[in-house]
């Protein structure tokens, strides 16, 4: 029996029977480490010490306490010291890596990694297991052993056509940390909008849009919890706005045109700006759904330039593609296209955000790509709250049928995706079902396939105690999967009226 409701399951769970209550001595943060280990290292305390305040409410007087311990005769045992929380830093194995963990409750809680993220993701953990009842700060007392099977656990919203406020955003980075996603991608340019302040172009831009100092305040924030900010600048197709802002940039049909070499150095300014915001090793930078003007002059001159050098891309799309990773390689970073124009040659350096339709990502990097997978059958937010839509991720994998491991495939990503306008944004989370969406792709990229073993009916009630523990302010619509739902939570009403804004941290 779970002895409490974990998201994503662990590798490995032992419960010992017992429960520590950590209110029996002075409750105190207590950090044993030979050495810090760089200012990452305290991220692992924050998150500790904040998750202790919400359950608790004792305030910074009251708790944490930090106290550094150094102590060698601890750093060996590796055993928990009693009423405490401990966080060492030390080598538990290779195959934890970097963001793997060993948290050992009782009499105390210890977590243990190589390396700070695991830490931190230790800490998650923990976090799910403490209960506050009468005054008193319990965990029940177990050894978990934990690490991810993709390295890429992304998710992305959409920030081209529906603008969302950085309070919004910095409250789901929290949110997808706490459940170990890693990768959080913004899509500011879209048709409709381009929610990137340029300083070269001060014109272009959509109101509302974001500032570079907004943006950065955002992405150390999501540093903070482990998580890269991916930022995706669309081109040359889905940037109407663009094409409005910039219309000497215009092919003859509503894609900017390859044909112009000002087009090039335009993008380059852009994205050394880009670059300069968000650290991520990776920028994104779109390509899908898009074909240039067939009766465009500029088009037609410069593919008759380039078709007769040797070993020229074979499409003027591919040109553009290679043309704009050697910018991005220029800056240090590595490009991430969709898939789309797989078939018309895409360097074999770049990041394949594999998407479309019978599309199979393990095939993608058997070809030699990196890829991430976010098969829009599976992990599109935007196709309906179908009566399985949660199943549908839970068995999903970014691996599909290929045994693991799938060299290349680099891990999966949801797509919260929401065409429509919206006056509100919380609106986009709850049409999307996006929590319940959410948990079910944290699991599955965090476990891998084998993960799918466990079934579904005991995933939805840690689901379910999620959505009553974590979610009861927050939009979460969950329509009946399994009998079970039916007979436990029958008289629950969808939370669309009811919910009010959570606090801004
Ligand atoms: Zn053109």
């Amino acid at each position: 029996m779970q002895q409490a409701a974990l998201i994503p399951l662990p590798r490995s769970v032992q419960w010992t029977g017992d429960v520590t209550d950590f209110s029996r001595l002075a409750p105190r943060i207590q950090i044993v480490a030979p050495e810090m280990a760089g200012p990452s290292f305290e991220f692992a305390y924050e998150a500790l010490a904040r998750a202790v305040n919400e359950l608790t409410g004792w305030t910074a007087e009251e708790f944490p306490v930090l106290e550094i311990v150094d102590d060698p005769e601890i750093t060996a045992a590796g055993s928990p010291l009693e009423g405490a929380f401990g966080l060492l830093l030390t080598d538990i194995g290779e195959q934890f890596g970097e963001e793997g963990y060993r948290l050992t409750v009782g009499p105390g809680a210890l977590v243990q990694a190589n390396a700070p993220a695991g830490l931190f993701y230790g800490v998650q953990t923990l976090r799910q297991m403490l209960r506050f009842e009468d005054g008193r700060l319990s965990a029940p007392c177990c050894v978990i052993e934990d690490w991810p099977a993709f390295p890429w656990r992304g998710i992305m919203l959409d920030q081209g056509r529906n603008y969302q406020s950085p309070e919004f955003l910095r409250r789901q980075i929290e949110i997808a940390a706490r459940y170990k996603l890693n990768v959080f991608h913004l899509h500011l340019t879209e048709y409709p909008g381009w929610r990137f302040e340029t300083r070269a172009f001060p014109h272009l831009k959509t109101e509302p849009c974001y500032t570079q100092d907004e943006l950065r305040e955002i992405v150390d924030y999501a540093a903070a919890r482990f998580v890269t900010v991916m930022p995706e600048i669309e081109m040359p197709g889905h940037c109407t706005a663009f094409l409005e802002l910039m219309p000497h940039l215009k092919c003859t049909n509503d894609t900017m045109c390859p044909g112009n070499e000002e087009l090039y150095s335009t993008l380059q300014t852009i994205l050394e700006e880009v670059a300069d915001v968000f650290p991520s090793p990776y920028i994104h930078i779109g390509t899908d759904e898009c074909e240039f003007g067939s009766d465009c002059p500029r088009c037609q001159a410069k593919w008759e330039e380039i078709s007769c050098q040797p070993d020229h891309p074979p499409t003027l799309m591919a040109y553009f593609i290679s043309r704009m990773n050697e910018v991005v390689k220029r800056l240090g970073r590595t490009t991430v296209t969709w898939n789309d124009q797989l078939d018309l040659g895409i360097p074999k350096d770049v990041v394949i955000h594999s998407w479309k339709m019978g599309s199979h990502a393990p095939s993608i990097a058997a070809m030699g790509y990196r890829v991430i997978n976010s098969h829009s059958r599976d992990v599109y937010f935007d196709h309906g709250l179908t009566p399985e839509y949660v199943r549908r991720i839970y068995e999903w994998s970014p691996s599909e049928d290929v045994t693991m491991p799938v060299p290349g495939l680099l891990g999966g990503q949801g797509e919260a995706w929401h065409d429509p306008p919206v006056e509100d944004e919380w609106q986009i989370i709850e049409d999307l079902g996006f929590y319940p969406r959410l948990l079910a792709l944290a699991e599955r990229v965090w476990q891998g396939p084998d993960g799918r073993a466990v079934p579904f009916e005991e995933f939805e009630e840690r689901l379910l105690d999620h959505r009553d523990r974590y979610f009861s302010r927050l939009p979460f619509p969950y329509p009946e999967q399994t009998e079970n739902w039916k007979d436990r939570y029958k008289g629950w009403t969808h939370p669309r009226g009811i919910w009010t804004p959570p606090a801004q941290d």
